[in-house]
């Protein structure tokens, strides 16, 4: 098998094919930086990591650039509000961004390209744009995009041409905007006094990028005029990723992304996350509800990426618990003796994972091997390892401690397994539970010996 992958271009699953063997040119949307990423961001942010990692498990080399929109309505809105100048907002925000990034495990992009060190890139595709007649000024000194000229606008979303023809004499001006409201859109911004000090100086005169535009100037500049796969959360779809496309295809004459990937939304208690519906989290949050912040990333690894997931503090719970007891199998099976990865679970593993990341699979099937014990510990651990080196759950950090145990702890551990030789398990039970109430489990291994941890 290979991978397949859905393509919200085509809306089917495709087997991919890169441009160049055995390279990936991958681009994403990354962070608005003017606030503190919520979970939902932090589920586009997993995928792209599980997709990536995916590919270089499977061998492909990956250049995956990532942006910073450090520019926009939002992060200029923000700025004014908080008094503070645009740079010390971006910057504060950005430096909040990777250490989030970090304590999820999620692998660093080649390049994160900051929208402003790409104005003069922007200048020039919306200048192509102009020269070759789909975008037009202005009295304001504005540039917009002229979407009748593009036929194929809307294929990802399938929009309404005759709601666009009937707006034909509208225009946008804002980033973001609603299906019903197509319009033609900014490309660039006259200076309005609102955006206080932020503006560059253009042949069209004065003013500030569109959001849009950041993103088909940014993937250009880094990976070329056909990349290979465009990823972002379904909410990009519309505007943004129509719009990159009619902007990219035009100014450049060739295909903008060859797959578009897009990832469901993260709900919180089966309603859209909203700071005003008191449902909104962020990773700061989790990370206060559980043992360890990667059970978010291993909650969210249990959904496929393509459904609506549903977060409550149970399922957040749950995730931990079930992370909690992994661990405590890898204590279990740790060894120093060096094994291989068991071939047939490496492979189904994989089969998973090309089946459109199908990770709930993947997950099920690292458990069954973890359970099997018709191999060795150390073919076991060995193959978690290289499980792990997709799943990026630091398992390869679980290592069993060796602790201080009084010798009441050691007395009540040979009692119970005193107890479990003479099949008197009820009085075993009472044993383990001293135990647990002391604060240590007992881990039972073959041939009647057990590990004594502190959990
Ligand atoms: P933004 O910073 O708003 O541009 O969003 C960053 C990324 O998070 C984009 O790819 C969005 O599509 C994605 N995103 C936003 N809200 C959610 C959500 N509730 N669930 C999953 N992804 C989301
Ligand atoms: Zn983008």
């Amino acid at each position: 098998m290979a991978l397949e992958i859905y393509n919200s271009l085509t809306k089917q699953i495709e087997k991919f094919t890169p441009i160049e063997e055995n390279k990936v040119k991958y681009y994403s949307c990354g962070p608005t930086v003017y606030d503190t990423a919520h979970i939902g961001n932090f589920r586009a942010y997993i995928t792209v990591d599980i997709l990536k990692r995916t590919l270089s498990f499977l061998g492909y080399n990956v250049d995956h650039v990532m942006n910073l929109t450090d520019v926009d309505d939002k992060t200029i809105k923000r700025s004014i509000v908080e008094n503070t100048s645009l740079k010390d907002i971006t910057e504060k925000y950005t430096s909040i961004f990777f250490e989030d990034l970090d304590s999820l495990n999620l692998i660093r992009a080649n390049d994160y390209t900051k929208a402003t060190d790409y104005i003069d890139q922007m200048i020039d595709m919306i200048s192509t744009l102009l020269d070759k007649g789909f975008a037009y000024k202005t009295d304001d000194g504005s540039v917009y995009f002229d979407i009748s000229s593009y036929k194929d606008y809307g294929q990802l979303t399938n929009v309404d041409m005759s709601q666009m023809l009937a707006n034909a004499q509208n225009r946008i001006k804002s980033d973001e905007y609603e299906k019903e409201q197509v319009e033609d859109f900014a490309l660039w911004k006259s200076y309005d006094k609102d955006d206080g000090d932020v503006f560059w100086d253009s042949p069209f005169g004065k003013g500030r990028p569109g959001w849009h535009i950041e993103c088909s100037a940014m993937a250009k500049a880094k990976l070329g005029e056909t990349i290979d796969i465009h990823s972002g959360g379904v909410d990009n779809k519309f505007p943004h990723h129509e719009n990159e496309i009619a902007q990219s295809e035009c100014a450049n004459g060739v295909k903008f992304a060859n797959y578009f990937l897009h990832n469901e939304h993260i709900l919180v208690d089966n309603k859209k996350m909203s700071k005003s519906l008191g449902n909104f989290y962020r990773l700061e949050d989790v990370s206060s509800m559980v043992s360890d912040i990667l059970a978010f990333k291993y909650l969210v690894l249990t959904t496929h990426y393509r459904k609506q997931l549903n977060f409550t503090k149970d399922s957040l719970l749950a995730a931990d618990n079930t992370l909690t007891n992994l661990k405590k199998h890898i204590r279990e099976i740790y060894t120093e003796e060096k094994g291989s990865a068991i071939a047939s679970y490496m492979s189904s593993f994989k089969e998973a994972l090309e089946s459109d990341l199908n990770t709930s699979l993947a997950l099920a099937k690292m458990w069954d091997m973890i359970k099997d014990t018709a191999h060795t510990s150390a073919d076991r651990y060995a193959t978690l390892m290289e499980m792990d080196k997709v799943l990026g759950l630091r398992l390869d950090h679980i290592k069993p401690e060796n602790i201080e145990v009084s010798q009441d702890i050691i007395d009540l551990a040979e009692s119970r397994l005193e107890a479990k030789k003479n099949k008197n398990y009820e009085q075993a039970d009472v044993f383990r539970d001293k135990i647990k109430e002391l604060g240590y489990e007992i881990l039972d291994l073959p041939d009647d010996k057990y590990k004594i941890i502190k959990p």
